[in-house]
């Protein structure tokens, strides 16, 4: 099962790849998580990434094919993978493409979240995410048990540096500019699937399980 998770900043990919992964054992490979890793570790590459994560730039594609290709040759990944925030240019996509045929493998499904601009500028200033186990609430829609602590881990809850407006608003820009046209790019490849991410997150799973269980 080789998906991907498209769709706006807040749109839900990383809501819906807990769901997801809870109910198919594929790993949940998320561009985003692995650079706020290597921004943590104070790595090379997190310092490189940084510059463009604050101002809601994307980090150039050379640098970021470079991370998942290295993840996709991992063997965790050799009877599937999910995807979240990868690819986000034609570029990215062409290279995955290029990387997966090496393999004898293809892109079986892109499932394309999306969210009304309003709402998703509404969700970014609620979101919270565990420190730990990265899972991710939001303190007017999905609010964990006790204020500030994971329910799945007991981790600290925090909330992103780049959830701020003005980054949020670059973000969705520079969505709408480099990665809405993937969408027809996948289109063509008739492996693209929408669904609409603007209800409760398991009416948005319901849907997703639905497309899933052909594979
Ligand atoms: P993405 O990974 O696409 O950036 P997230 O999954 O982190 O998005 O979700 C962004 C915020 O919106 C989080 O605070 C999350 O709890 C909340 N959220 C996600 N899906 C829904 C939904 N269907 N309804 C309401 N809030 C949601
Ligand atoms: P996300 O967690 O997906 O919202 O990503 C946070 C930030 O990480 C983005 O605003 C980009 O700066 C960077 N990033 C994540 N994935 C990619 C990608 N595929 N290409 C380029 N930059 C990315």
């Amino acid at each position: 099962m080789n998906i991907i998770l498209m769709g706006p900043p807040g749109a839900g990919k990383g809501t819906q790849a807990e769901l997801i992964k809870a109910a198919y054992p594929i790993p949940h490979i998320s561009t985003g998580d692995m650079f706020r890793a290597a921004v943590g570790q104070g790595t090379e590459l997190g310092k490189e990434a940084k510059k463009y994560m604050d101002s809601g730039k994307l980090v150039p594609d050379e640098v970021t094919i470079g991370i998942v290709e290295e993840r996709l040759a991992q063997p965790d990944c050799a009877t599937g993978f999910l995807l979240d925030g990868f690819p986000r240019t034609t570029g990215q996509a062409q290279a995955l493409d290029k990387v997966l045929e090496k393999q004898n493998k293809k892109i079986e499904a892109a499932i394309s979240i999306s969210v009304p601009d309003e709402i998703i500028i509404e969700r970014m200033s609620g979101r919270v995410s565990c420190k730990e186990c990265k899972a991710v609430y939001n303190i007017k829609f999905n609010p964990s048990i006790k204020a500030g602590i994971c329910d799945k881990c007991g981790g600290e809850l925090f909330q992103r540096s780049d959830d701020n407006i003005e980054t949020v608003s670059n973000r969705l820009a520079v969505y709408k500019e480099q990665t809405n046209p993937l969408l027809s790019y996948y289109q063509k490849q008739n492996v693209l699937h929408e669904v609409n991410g603007n209800r409760d997150a398991s009416e948005v799973f319901k849907d997703i399980k639905k497309l899933l269980e052909r594979f």
